[in-house]
């Protein structure tokens, strides 16, 4: 047990520089992006939680992100203006979206009822004002879809949203 926890530390502990270096195309690139003014790739671990500088090689847009998150085997982070801009695709639709992200996947895809454009026509970063319809409620409305799907304070049926915040009175016809 012992072996392991060690070994595992190891793994983590390794430099940055070397695990790009045993990590072909992927490490290349990550070598490249790794443009931080305080530290040099040999100087920060695979496994950091350092807040590094990075440059896409791509569209040249900086941003900071931990070494840790980089390269993580388990959906990794990159680029987030090129994620933004990746081009619609067979496997980056809002339907694939949907199809990956369970019961909230399940539930915007039910409720997509837009008439001007399927869920295979859009990504989940679409700026496209979709309808959406409440199952909960009935209630239609008009969304970016790119709101609706968003990780960060995602909007929902203002309707249902409102009822929520307001109990309905129990002495109705009094
Ligand atoms: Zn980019
Ligand atoms: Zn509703």
């Amino acid at each position: 047990m012992v072996k392991k926890r060690e070994s595992k530390q190891r793994t983590r502990g390794k430099a940055f520089f070397q695990w790009c270096k045993e990590n072909g195309e992927r490490g290349e690139r990550l070598a490249n992006e790794f443009k931080d003014p305080d530290k040099l790739p040999t100087e920060v671990t695979k496994g950091s939680w350092y807040k590094a500088l990075w440059k896409c090689q791509k569209c040249k847009h900086a941003w900071k992100a931990t070494v840790k998150n980089r390269t993580k085997s388990d959906k990794p982070t990159g680029c987030p203006k090129c994620v933004h801009l990746a081009p619609l695709s067979k496997t980056n639709n809002f339907l694939v979206w949907c199809e990956k992200n369970g019961e909230r996947g399940k539930k915007l895809l039910k409720e997509y009822v837009d008439p001007d454009k399927k869920p295979t026509e859009l990504t989940k970063w679409s700026r496209h004002k979709a309808m959406w319809k409440c199952q909960k409620c009935t209630h239609a409305w008009g969304a970016m879809v790119c709101n609706r799907t968003k990780s960060d304070k995602p909007t929902g049926c203002l309707k249902c949203h409102l009822r929520a915040r307001q109990p309905e009175k129990r002495n109705r016809g009094d």
